[in-house]
């Protein structure tokens, strides 16, 4: 396996992650069985949860009133379980938009209780974060989608606010360290940073979702997962098993903070040849680039097809911008090597000498 994969999500992940997988799919350590096969109620599989649930804790430094959950549905259905959970009659929760997954959580949202857009950057293109955001003391909380996986926009610093923010981190999690306390809840599909798709991880303050609606369905309410430790179905065994072994690595790694560098200098290597050349442009403000998904144009459109047959010759993956915006977005997620970004940018480079 050589190339390079900058798919925006199902995602790379560590090469040492796909081998211990791999090996596990024979046989789960001395267990005698496949971790495709084991009980989700048996020993191996309560230590593994027990530990990716302690990692998730240990990397963000999580105080004691916030809980892990892994849960099914994705983000998707995060945008509903959110308000559902969190919102009452009378209540209102605002809402910063920020690209298409905000308006989707936004629409989902909408469907279960009163919501506010507090602020939005559509009428920018979705090029910015909206900044100075005023925020009423009396809104139940404020939700944010902290990285712009289509845009390629980020949140560098959270907004000041009066109450607690639930984000959908989908596109960052465990890319960098966390104000935790500003945050009530957060969500986030497996499939960028975390592990396989068809695992959702959920750190909820449990302070903060307190009180239990009695009539929602027992697998929406999150006094369900938190009560039965994520384990009142049947988990998804595999995908949270590889999360582990992704969230070991991150440890290995030296955590957050040393992760954040290595993002910060990868997204560096290729923002640096897209400002350095006659062809490219970065699409989102510079002051609220994604140091996950960097997104770019070609001033002339005609050598889009030239450009990704470069990519693909350089075995660059997945670079190709979302349909709904075009253009170029390469996904820099916790496990590319400087080493792919530094290709990226050379092949970026290399084509602009050439075509420009
Ligand atoms: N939010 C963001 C920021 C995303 O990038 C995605 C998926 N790309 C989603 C939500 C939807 O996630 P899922 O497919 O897990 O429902």
């Amino acid at each position: 396996m050589t190339k390079y994969n900058f798919n925006p999500g199902p995602a790379i992940l560590p090469h040492s992650v796909f081998e211990e997988a791999s090996r596990a799919v024979l046989e789960l350590g001395k267990s005698g069985l496949s971790v495709l096969e084991i009980s989700h109620r048996s020993k191996e599989f309560e230590e593994i949860i027990a530990e990716a649930k302690s990692l998730v804790k240990e990397l963000y430094s999580l105080p004691d009133e916030y809980e892990v959950l892994f849960l099914q549905g994705g983000a998707s259905s995060q945008f509903f379980m959110t308000a559902m959970n969190l919102l009452r009659p009378g209540s209102t929760a605002g809402y910063i938009d920020t690209g298409s997954w905000s308006e989707k959580a936004i629409k989902e949202a909408k469907l279960m209780g009163d919501i506010k857009v507090l602020a939005s950057s559509k009428d920018k293109g979705y090029r910015c974060i909206p900044k100075d955001v005023t925020i009423d003391d009396g809104l139940t909380y404020v939700h944010i989608t902290s990285n712009n996986t289509i845009s390629g926009t980020q949140y560098h610093t959270f907004p000041d606010t009066p109450v607690k923010l639930v984000a959908d981190m989908s596109s960052d999690v465990l890319s960098k360290p966390l104000p935790i306390e500003k945050f009530g809840l957060i969500y986030a599909g497996a499939q960028k940073n975390l592990g396989p798709a068809g695992v959702t991880l959920v750190i909820v303050n449990k302070n903060f979702v307190t009180e239990t609606r009695e009539d929602l369905p027992t697998m929406l309410k999150y006094s369900t997962h938190l009560a039965k430790n994520s384990m009142f179905n049947t988990p998804p065994v595999f995908a949270i098993y590889v999360s582990l072994l992704t969230l070991r690595w991150l440890k290995k790694e030296g955590g957050l903070a040393a992760i954040d560098k290595r993002n910060t200098k990868k997204a560096q290597l290729i923002y640096d040849a897209i400002d350095g050349s006659r062809l490219f442009d970065g699409t989102a403000q510079k002051e609220d680039r994604s140091k996950m998904n960097i997104t770019f144009l070609l001033r002339e459109e005609s050598l889009t097809a030239k450009f990704l047959n470069v990519c693909n010759d350089a075995q660059i993956v997945g670079v190709k911008g979302h349909r709904s915006v075009g253009g170029f977005r390469a996904s820099v997620y916790n496990a590319m090597s400087p080493e792919g970004a530094a290709v990226l940018g050379q092949v970026i480079k290399d084509f602009d000498r050439r075509n420009a």
